[in-house]
């Protein structure tokens, strides 16, 4: 999250009247940023990671493990921490910050200052999120741990799952059923995001997970721990007039999705038009890293038959009209629009001659007065489309305080409607007066239990990032296909039971390609081309110059032809001359580099660990999980996750990430 303005939010009634001039000051601002950044060029790789954690609180005598509901005290404190190491430090920006997330039991941390592209930083990622982890530890309550999980097994199950308990029937903004008020940040933000959007929506949210059905299950699977017959709300009546599905695990509030922990990499570009590219790269990527981190499977004190949280999440803000999702003609609203705003890219947008036309072919509204204002500007087609596709959604909250902005000196308006898109991929402008550049953010992959696999995952995907600039690698496919990706990527153990869409032959010009220098606008540094062997480079570089068009005519096969579905070993590790696998192109990369045989040794523990993942010699975090629930003493093979169970998992979760309990099924042994 970004810094949370102070102020009187407007409920839904009031706010939607001033949504037409959010989006103009909106576009207003984001064309400041353009004009002032457009040509910015030369920015050296800057990558950061955030981590989200939920807090844990241990009732040891009555074998409970419950969400401890002291964020505002916990961030106070750490914030006061943080501080006073940062006053000692002769480098303060190397203290980590720690910041609010959704639920009331969250944390968010990134480092204090991203990193660079040396070595040296990236092989210290492990230790800032460990050092992290431990500031997190060492200033909460004795009987309180922070976790990263993805999904808390048993948010609102009845019963009690907080510390302090409350009950749901107070669940004013959500109306949920299960979930109290106090599940939520009480900065007035967050209840006032969950009430607009539900409000906008005319009626709650709706999650149906499907349920895994085991020997035991009783089926039809109808849920006992559904209050069908509460009436308390004017909503309570939505569960038994269809919106929970029978043999599903149902859930109705925007907790359920916002409350889950996710790891996210924002990488800084040279320049904007590289930002492009990476984005594009990335959006086939996205469903891949989140199967191989799938980490949730465990829902509402049920398992669920997926993995994921990704659907959970887009469901749970889903604020789209009835009109919207088409179950209605259009007459209040202007579009049919078919996701979430919490869901996957929807369009590729960078002008290189490798993103064909074909590529975007599903259907992406976007609002036609902006695209033209846009494109007035002088902003090329596809920018104006992205920028005016997310602009067809309402601002949810609007603080009466900051309705009128200096939009030369202000980006608010434009980060509200940006930053209530969320996405696999986001391309983020430079903010207003700061020294950062054009961004990208990575935002697929689930939270993993130890800091030993955050550090890998995200690793990996910083390698993968420059070896597809360097290789200038082309990993377009049709987004439909990417869209079927993040289908089947949730879908229990996807990692070995599905097959994916993949681009056929990734390098563009018919074979290996490696950009020997940077781009000429740009002051990056530049790699030597002499005869003899590649001079090896020091630093993760930025800037490669883009595989030109051919001159002599290319010929494109049809899209069809480019791709196929493969399994995740056969696009991970190869499968012919033209696809190597994305191991070899970053072992490739990896070679390209100066770099001594120790660091090499490090990074390759943490490629082992993901080769190993998709190798399936060790189990994702989300088969880990579920198959410790099903080997617990006190399963019954009925589907359902007790207290006791989820006492002991979070024990062992504790345990396995403290390093005193190994998993060699799931984690290398540490010897
Ligand atoms: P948000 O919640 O909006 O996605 P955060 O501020 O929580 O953003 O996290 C942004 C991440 O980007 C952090 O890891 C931070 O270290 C990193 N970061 C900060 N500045 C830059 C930069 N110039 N380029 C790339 N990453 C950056
Ligand atoms: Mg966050
Ligand atoms: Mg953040
Ligand atoms: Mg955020
Ligand atoms: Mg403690
Ligand atoms: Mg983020």
């Amino acid at each position: 999250m970004g810094l949370l303005s102070l102020g009187t939010p407007l409920a839904w009634d009031d706010a939607k009247q001033y949504a037409d001039h959010v989006r103009a000051h909106g576009v207003t601002q984001f064309l400041n940023i353009w004009d002032r950044l457009k040509d910015r060029c030369g920015d050296e790789l800057l990558w950061g990671d955030e981590i989200e954690y939920m807090v844990v609180s241990f009732d040891d005598e009555g074998k409970n493990a419950r969400l401890s509901l002291r964020q505002t005290e916990i961030l106070a404190k750490l914030n006061a921490i943080t501080d006073d190491i940062a006053s000692d430090r002769s480098d303060p920006a190397s203290v980590p910050t720690f910041h609010p997330e959704y639920g009331r039991f969250m944390l968010e941390s990134t480092p204090g200052s991203p990193y660079t592209g040396s070595l040296t930083d990236l092989l210290s990622v492990e230790s800032d999120m460990r050092y992290r982890r431990r500031l997190a530890r060492k200033y909460l309550k004795d009987n309180e741990i922070p976790f990263t999980l993805t999904s808390f097994p048993r948010l609102g199950v009845p019963g009690i799952f907080t510390e302090p308990h409350y009950d749901p029937a107070n669940a004013v903004s959500s109306r949920s059923l299960f979930l109290p008020e106090e599940i939520t940040n009480p900065h007035a933000r967050f209840p006032t995001l969950t009430a607009n959007i539900r409000r906008r929506r005319g009626s709650k949210v709706v999650i149906n997970l499907p349920l895994f059905i085991d020997r035991n299950t009783p089926r039809p699977f109808v849920d006992p721990t559904i209050p069908w017959q509460r009436d308390i709300y004017p909503e309570d009546p939505e569960a038994k007039r269809g919106a929970a599905l029978i043999d599903h695990i149902y859930m109705d509030a925007m907790g359920f999705g916002m409350g889950c922990s996710c790891l996210q990499i924002t990488f800084q570009s040279c320049n904007v038009s590289e930002a492009r590219r990476l984005y594009d790269a990335l959006v086939p990527i996205a469903p891949l890293m989140l199967a191989l981190t799938a980490a949730s499977p465990l829902w509402r004190g049920y398992i669920a038959d997926v993995d994921c949280r990704w659907d959970v999440i887009s469901a749970s803000v889903d604020d789209r009209t009835e009109e919207e999702r088409g179950l209605k003609p259009l007459k209040e609203n202007r579009f049919r629009i078919p996701k979430s705003r919490y869901g996957s890219v929807s369009l590729y947008i960078s002008e290189h001659w490798t993103n064909r036309p074909e590529y975007n072919d599903i259907y992406a509204p976007y609002d036609q007065a902006i695209f033209g204002r846009l494109c007035d500007h002088g902003i090329d087609d596809q920018l104006a489309k992205h920028i005016s596709h997310l602009f067809i959604r309402d601002p949810i909250v609007i603080f009466s305080e900051t309705i009128e902005q200096d939009d030369a000196t202000s980006n608010d308006h434009f980060e509200n409607i940006q930053s209530t898109n969320w996405q696999t991929i986001r391309f983020k402008p430079p903010p207003v007066n700061s020294p950062i550049g054009w961004r990208v953010e990575f935002r697929s992959m689930e939270v993993q239990m130890t800091d030993f696999e955050n550090a890998a995952f995200s690793v990996f995907v910083v390698l993968l990032s420059r070896a597809i600039l360097s290789f200038n690698l082309n990993l377009y496919m049709p987004i439909s296909k990417v869209d079927e990706n993040m289908v089947r990527a949730q879908k229990r153990d996807a990692v070995r039971s599905q097959k994916f869409f993949f681009r056929k032959d990734v390098f563009p010009l018919g074979g290996w390609s490696s950009a020997s220098s940077s781009c000429s606008s740009c002051s990056s540094p530049v790699g030597e081309t002499t005869d003899g062997p590649p001079k090896k480079e020091k630093k993760l570089r930025n800037c490669y110059p883009s595989a030109p068009r051919p001159q002599n005519g290319y010929l494109h096969v049809p899209v069809e032809d480019e791709y196929e579905e493969m399994t995740m070993e056969e696009i991970m590790f190869g499968k012919c001359n033209s696809f190597p696998g994305l191991f070899s192109l970053v072992y490739e990369y990896l070679d390209s580099l100066d770099i001594s045989d120790d660091e090499r040794e490090r990074l390759d523990g943490y490629l082992d660990l993901v080769k190993r993942r998709t190798n399936g010699s060790l189990k994702t975090a989300a088969t880990w999980i579920r198959d410790f629930v099903r080997t617990h003493p006190t399963y019954k093979f009925d589907s359902v996750v007790n207290q006791e169970i989820n006492y002991d998992l979070m024990v062992a979760v504790d345990q396995i990430e403290r390093g005193v309990r190994q998993a060699p099924d799931f984690m290398p042994l540490k010897l």
